[in-house]
């Protein structure tokens, strides 16, 4: 079984690959060279329908019902298949992103692993809540919940981190019980399908886990969130679109989970080792070419090493190595899109309306002939920005951050505060009274001192404002993907 056979990204639906309709195909491009790397199969509505009634005749047919320990297992071998087809996870990243061969391997193909066997621990290890209740005469009433699957439930992902992301919302799915119909973004088909052969060469029963490609208004993504055998959606994206989605599935009130963009600050205080706290920002604004919900957009510094800092971060960004992301040294890619560079550029020009001061970067760098038509673009730092510029207020989602001076920890509070949106943030210190105190007064749904994007799987992750509704991970995910069913037992 083969997912792409002839050049053809396909469909899987009801344990199988579909065959393409010739007439429904879209580029699949490699954002590194721009060069058409396949065809993709766009699903149509009938083929939607088709894969949502075969998650439910999954369900129906007993998946629903099978043993947490057989469900664990599946995945656990789903994680040890993946680290046997590791180099080709690793290249289909790669076709999707463009991203370095590095970063492919030691984050977005690593983490697919680690979710899937996280997720099998949790599951594992998940206990149920029951609590006594008093009655007259001195009887007694047991409640106990019983957790059980959500359902056939619609997983929407992007296309910055593709597997990592899908992933961690497929594998608790799955370990509770759920069949999913995955609509990976149409920027970065190939990684869901080709996780799509694992489940099936693991044993997963037919429909339970499904692929449609397509785009989100009139294509895939709609017709999935507008299907009425949809029990619940999990969605990652920009805050428009889920709040878009938000209203498709509202006549139908259905649970969804929302991971949706940030404009994350981090503080930099004037205690801080300044070598430690520039290697954490160069990672936290750079990290995959800027594109991770988590980067820092906003840098607010003391204004005693605001100089230090600017330079500092400048000279690194200077360091990052652009290029071929066939080689090892490699530390940054393209953006995902020519559209998507259009947009980090529009930015670029409101800076400069806005009087910024280009650090370094805020052009395309020349990187010869071969990458000639990728989506490349210059990691760019300003100063002489506030948070009344558009700079600082929208999501960029690029290589980019603003560095803004503060003089005392109230200011830099509410300067961080001071967005509409709420994922995370970093505190550079070393103070430990301060850090912990700052720390708590983000409003996000991930505050970090001295590091950043250290993930722990088992602890919460979502945002608060735009950045999303509700929390994933390990507990927060058994709650997401089941329903409670209380039970109350006189006795
Ligand atoms: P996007 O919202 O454009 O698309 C996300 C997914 O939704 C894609 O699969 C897309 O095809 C689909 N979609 C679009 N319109 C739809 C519709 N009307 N109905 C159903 N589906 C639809 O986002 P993107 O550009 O792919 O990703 C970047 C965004 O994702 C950024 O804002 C980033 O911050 C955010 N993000 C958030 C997190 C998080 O954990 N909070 C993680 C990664 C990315």
């Amino acid at each position: 079984m083969t997912s792409t056979l002839d050049g053809w990204i396909r469909n899987f639906v009801d344990g199988a690959f579909v065959d393409p309709d010739p007439q429904r195909g879209f580029d699949q491009i490699d954002p590194a060279t721009g060069r058409v790397l396949a065809q993709v199969h766009e699903a149509d509505q009938a083929l939607v329908d088709r894969a949502v009634t075969a998650a439910r005749r999954a369900l129906d047919n007993g998946w629903a019902d099978t043993p947490v320990r057989e469900r664990t297992a599946l995945l656990r071998r789903a994680a040890d298949r993946i680290e046997e087809r590791f180099e080709e996870f690793v290249a289909a990243e790669m076709a999707d992103t463009g991203k370095p061969i590095t970063q492919a391997r030691e984050l977005d193909v690593a983490r697919a692993l680690t979710n899937f066997r996280t997720f099998a621990d949790v599951a594992a290890a998940a206990g149920q809540e029951s609590f006594m209740t008093d009655l007259a005469g001195g009887r007694q009433a047991l409640n106990y919940a019983v957790r059980k699957p959500l359902g056939v439930v619609a997983v929407i992902v992007p296309w910055n981190l593709p597997l990592l992301l899908l992933t961690w919302k497929v594998a608790p799915a799955l370990a509770c019980g759920n069949a999913v119909v995955v609509k990976p973004s149409e920027e970065t088909p190939a990684t869901a399908t080709l996780l799509a052969e694992v489940l099936a060469e693991v044993g997963l029963p037919a429909g339970v886990y499904n692929v449609v490609h397509g785009f989100g208004g009139n294509s895939a993504g709609e017709y999935l969130t507008t299907h009425p055998g949809i029990d619940g959606v999990t969605f990652t994206g920009s805050s428009a679109t889920g709040s878009h989605v938000m209203k498709t599935v509202a006549p139908r009130v259905r649970p969804v989970s929302f991971e949706l963009g940030g404009k994350n600050a981090a503080i930099v205080f004037d205690d801080v080792d300044l070598d430690e706290a520039l290697t954490g920002l160069t990672k936290s604004v750079f990290t995959n070419t800027g594109q991770v919900c988590l980067c820092t957009e906003r840098v607010y510094v003391h204004r005693n090493i605001f100089d230090d800092i600017a330079t500092g971060l400048a000279e690194r960004a200077e360091q990052l190595r652009l290029g071929d992301p066939t080689d090892s040294a490699t530390t940054t890619g393209p953006l995902i899109s020519q559209g998507h560079r259009d947009k980090v550029m529009s930015f670029f020009k409101m800076a400069e309306q806005s009087g910024a001061k280009v650090l370094t970067g805020g052009g395309i760098p020349d990187l010869g002939q071969k990458f000639a038509f990728g989506s490349w673009i210059e990691p760019t730092l300003w100063t002489g920005l506030t948070n009344e510029d558009p700079v600082l207020r929208e999501e960029i989602f690029g290589p980019v951050a603003a560095l803004v001076p503060f003089d005392t920890e109230e200011e830099a509070i509410a300067l961080a505060n001071d967005t509409k949106y709420g994922l995370a943030a970093s505190v550079w210190t070393n103070d430990l009274r301060r850090g912990h105190r700052v720390a708590q007064k983000m409003n996000v749904g991930i505050s970090w001192v001295n590091t950043w994007f250290t993930r722990e799987l088992r602890s919460p992750f979502g945002g608060v404002g735009l950045s999303g509704i509700g929390r994933e991970g390990g507990e927060s995910s058994l709650h997401f993907y089941t329903e409670p069913t209380n039970v109350c037992v006189a006795l």
